[in-house]
């Protein structure tokens, strides 16, 4: 019946009815899924032309992409669902712009034309995942990734500070990796950064989620941003204790409108550290087997961002640069905007699937 008024009416009222209804009728495909593939998701090598919602009953228009060779995988995706946090990090390129986080089916939808397009691999990142609802946002996306969508790798970025045992219980089956933001073992140094947390130790935090992790099945990874405050720090006994699968380890990136240049809301300069310095604390800890050194370079170019609106992010040119939404435009024309550079992807090990280092 809905489709039928819709027909009748004109094409802005039409459109507006839709917008509202964004929401259930993407349950609604939800609900269908199994009869049928969704009309909304566009096939590899094809694209949408029709000017409505790609979830427009009305039915979207499709064409062969002709410069479809260009076209690319999703292979892994890194979607940064919200940008709000509880730390302040001096460096944080990824700020708390906007305060949007998608409605949880919309998001749902957005994850399941990925998978289409071929996703393997999803991480959700923030800002902090764990803000919103307390853990059951992210928590609900992960349980989709790995039980409806199948999906080989779903990973988390967080600080850590809000995960709490209960989450474990009721999420983590579906979780492959967790990854810990540490940047120091000595609190001092973290205050400094901006990853206080008041009376709560972020290393005796650290500490017990390797614990839940290794009761839980997780497999357990430290992210490090090395900057001007922890460029002369030794890390060797603390990372090597903590035996993480995998010890990423970044140099502080500036990326202009987040945390360099007049519109951003941080002013990272004065953690930036140089190409010589990030090499000689690569070498200091260049005994530790798990250790992922992730240069500028190699930041920019290799990362397929996601941003709150599900836009994919092109940060080639030291800013990040939105596409249209994949929800309006659809996975393959939105990549095309998106700047990624599948070599330097696989490169620096892009492939590598939980399985490679072992769940348990
Ligand atoms: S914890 Fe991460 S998202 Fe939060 S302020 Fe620090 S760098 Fe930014």
């Amino acid at each position: 019946m809905l489709l039928g008024v819709l027909y009748r009416l004109p094409l802005a009222v039409a459109r507006a009815v839709l917008v509202a209804l964004r929401g259930r009728l993407c349950a609604l495909c939800w609900s269908l899924a199994p009869l049928s593939r969704p009309l909304s998701l566009p096939l590899p090598g094809w694209r949408r032309v029709s000017t409505l919602s790609p979830v427009s009953p009305v039915g979207p228009r499709w064409e062969r992409d002709d410069d479809d060779e260009a076209s690319l995988t999703p292979t892994s995706v890194n979607y940064h669902f919200t940008r709000q946090c509880n730390y302040k990090c001096g460096f944080c390129f990824h700020t708390a712009k906007t305060s949007f986080v998608l409605p949880l089916e919309e998001a749902k939808m957005g994850l399941a034309m990925l998978k289409e397009a071929g996703m393997e691999k999803i991480n959700f990142s923030g800002g902090e995942p764990f803000l919103q609802d307390r853990g059951e946002f992210v928590g609900k996306l992960v349980q989709f990734c790995k039980q409806d969508l199948k999906l080989p790798s779903v990973s988390i970025v967080s600080n850590g500070s809000l995960i709490r045992e209960r989450w474990f219980k009721k999420y983590g089956e579906y979780l492959d990796i967790l990854a810990i933001s540490c940047d120091s073992f000595d609190e001092n140094v973290n205050v400094l950064i901006g990853r206080g947390q008041g009376k709560k130790n972020h290393v005796e935090n650290l500490h017990k989620l390797r614990q839940w992790c290794r009761e839980y099945a997780v497999a357990f990874k430290i992210n490090s941003v090395i900057n001007r405050f922890n460029v002369e720090e030794d890390m060797n006994e603390q990372i090597k204790a903590l035996n993480p699968v995998r010890w990423k380890v970044f140099q502080c990136l500036l990326i202009e409108g987040e945390n360099s240049g007049e519109d951003a809301l941080r002013e990272a300069e004065r953690f930036v550290i140089s190409d010589e310095e990030f090499e000689q604390f690569l070498d200091r800890h260049k005994d530790v087997s798990c250790l992922v050194p992730e240069s500028n370079q190699k930041m920019r170019d290799s990362y397929l961002i996601l941003d709150e609106y599900m836009r994919f992010l092109n940060c080639r040119n030291g800013r990040k640069e939105p596409s249209k939404s994949i929800l309006d435009v659809g996975v393959e024309a939105a990549i095309k905007f998106s700047g990624f550079d599948e070599m330097m992807f696989l490169k620096r090990g892009g492939k590598l699937f939980c399985n490679d280092y072992s769940k348990v």
